[in-house]
């Protein structure tokens, strides 16, 4: 049975309130972000979040097929989250688990506020995520880097969505739970944010907090996401420093060629 929480075998915290992996309660873990990692893709982004790797992948807005989804006055955003069978302990079955239909439906809702999608009446937009491997807060992950990979694809947001998880461990509150940590501990509490206007559009939880304790880790995870949003902002901005420079290359290598 998935998402089960059981009392913690495993001590998670020191007598100084370090994680298994050195990290403290509020810290998140290290994060590597890429936008336009695949050429086929209209936009695409990779993120590495800890031990989890995650590609995504935005094709559109085009053609919706079959043509009975379509809706007239705005276009359809469809997110599929799928888990490579070796990106678990356990391996996987390749065929689409409940839990993976669930979270692209939960992931799709939470890019959805985001996006301007009365720009594109009867189109799609598609968004594939693939986990190639798995280290707990994968729905999360994913919705950072769909969030910069529609970005990429110069779809029109209203602002990106960034997303992360605060948790319970042995009592205490803490930011970016890892598997060991997620299966472990207490509680888990996804969220997801556009900062900008200060929205929430994803709030999940899983095992058990006292109304305290959920106002703590929410306002923890709204931290992180927001560490996580300069962090998207900045590898987009880059990108486009990188484009600029390349085309003033080109016009430097262009002009002394005419000379
Ligand atoms: N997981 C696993 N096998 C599965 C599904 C999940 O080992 O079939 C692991 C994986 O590391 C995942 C973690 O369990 O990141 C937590 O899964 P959960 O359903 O809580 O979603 P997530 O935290 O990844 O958003």
């Amino acid at each position: 049975m998935e998402d089960i929480h059981i009392s913690s075998q495993i001590k998670l915290l020191t007598e100084e309130n370090l994680r298994l992996d050195g990290r403290k309660l509020d810290e998140l873990r290290p994060i590597k972000l890429e936008v336009g990692v695949l050429s086929r893709a209209d936009g695409s982004a990779y993120i590495e979040q800890g031990k989890s790797k995650i590609l995504a992948a935005v094709y559109g807005p085009r053609e919706l097929h079959p043509r009975h989804l379509a809706q007239p006055d705005e276009a359809l955003l469809q997110c599929v989250y799928r888990m490579a069978t070796f990106s678990v302990e356990e391996r996987k079955s390749p065929a689409p688990s409940r839990r993976e239909t669930e979270l692209s439906k939960v992931i799709t809702e939470a890019l959805a506020p985001a996006v301007f999608l009365k720009y594109f009446p009867r189109a799609s937009i598609d968004v594939y995520i693939q986990v190639i491997q798995a280290d707990g807060g994968t729905r999360c992950s994913s919705i950072t880097a769909a969030s910069i990979a529609l970005a990429d694809a110069g779809i029109p947001l209203r602002d990106l969505v960034a997303a992360c998880a605060a948790g319970k461990i042995d009592e205490k509150i803490a930011l970016d739970l890892s598997d060991v940590e997620d299966k472990n501990g207490q509680s888990d509490l996804p969220v997801a944010i556009m900062p900008r206007k200060n929205l929430t559009t994803l709030l999940q939880m899983d095992g058990v907090m006292t109304k305290e304790e959920f106002s703590e880790a929410y306002e923890l995870a709204v931290k992180g996401c927001q560490k996580i949003y300069e962090m998207q902002r900045e590898v987009l901005i880059q990108k486009y420093i990188n484009i600029q420079d390349e085309v003033s290359e080109e016009e430097e290598n262009e002009q002394s060629n005419g000379d």
